[in-house]
């Protein structure tokens, strides 16, 4: 199949899709679907159908030149030029594809994504309120902790503050509204209740919440932590899977952090003690960036570089997802 067969192809199911709107897309068409939505939705015109290879979040944009050329019948030489009679008129279409600059379509647009950066560079200096009781959905927790660190000293809240700041500014270019649930890296809390809340009172079509674990230190590797049925969150627990695995295949393939050696099974751990999974009521899921505890992990968890890369490949993963849950839930 050329690229050319997959968008017109795409283009009769996804006509297929909006006039049965009970239908939900297999997984597999999602996926394809969502990929292909902006390449349908960029064409400006198309003559002929030459491919259209920019990535999925691009812009394809076509132009069409038209040139007429007479192909003299009467031969020419250099030193007796003569004129031309009677020749053959040809006309040749040529179409040029260029890529305009990413993010430009606003994919994105209405939809909202909350973002967790797991715990706060304060909250090491007050104990008394971090260590509440609340109540999780199942069972008692803290109202939060201090997070992990890596040998060197470097706190996983920082580093969930940073990547955090990167994929906002990445969803925000997709066109999205984004809410975060801390905007500081220097406050205390707030609790894994109200960061349920937060997700769940700015009805967001996603959230994520973003960690890196203190693991044995012989461990490496990312884990995406997905919520158990509770009652509270029954309705989400099909789309967080299906966030989940979208987010995991992004991460696996757009970063250089394995799959998590001990937590998990292939890279997804299900979670049912943990309230900001308990408590969601929106599409969600909480990622294991990688093990601060481990020293290859956290070389890599420290770089500025790899949080922006480890932020992008969140922010394709949720992209993913959110143009799938367009195509099923128009
Ligand atoms: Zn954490």
């Amino acid at each position: 199949m050329t690229d050319c067969d997959l968008v017109q192809s795409v283009a009769v199911a996804t006509d297929s899709a909006l006039s049965d709107r009970p239908t939900v897309l297999p997984r597999a068409w999602r996926s394809a679907l969502a990929l292909t939505i902006p390449l349908v939705v960029g064409v400006v015109s198309i003559s002929g159908c030459s491919a259209t290879s920019g990535h999925a979040h691009a812009t394809t944009v076509q132009s069409t030149t038209t040139t007429t050329t007479t192909t003299p019948t009467t031969p020419t030489t250099p030193t007796t030029p003569t004129t031309p009679t009677t020749g053959a008129t040809t006309t040749t279409t040529t179409t040029t594809t260029s890529e305009a600059a990413p993010h430009s379509l606003s994919a994105l647009h209405g939809m909202v994504v909350t973002i967790d950066p797991g715990h706060n560079g304060g909250n090491f200096s007050d104990p008394s309120y971090i260590g509440t009781l609340i109540w999780n959905g199942r069972e008692n927790e803290t109202c939060d902790t201090t997070g992990t660190a890596t040998a060197s000293g470097y706190t996983e809240a920082q580093f969930n503050f940073n990547v955090a700041q990167d994929l906002k500014t990445d969803l925000e270019a997709e066109g999205a509204s984004v809410v975060l649930t801390r905007t500081t890296n220097t406050g205390v809390g707030p609790c894994v209740t109200q960061r349920a809340a937060i997700g769940n009172n700015a009805h967001s079509d996603a959230a994520i919440s973003i960690h890196a674990d203190g693991g044995p230190a012989d461990g490496r590797g990312f884990a995406v932590l997905e919520p158990v049925a509770d009652g509270v969150n029954d309705a989400i627990i099909t789309p967080s899977q299906e966030l989940g695995a979208d987010v995991r295949s992004s991460f696996l393939a757009q970063t250089t952090m394995p799959i998590s050696t001990y937590d998990g099974t292939d890279g997804v751990a299900p979670r049912d003690d943990l309230a900001g999974l308990n408590l969601s009521t929106v599409p969600k899921v909480l990622i294991e960036c990688g093990n601060m505890r481990n020293a290859t992990d956290a070389a890599l968890l420290v770089s500025p570089a790899w949080q922006a890369q480890a932020a992008h490949a969140l922010s394709s993963g949720i992209t993913t997802f959110l143009l799938s849950r367009l195509l099923s839930h128009p």
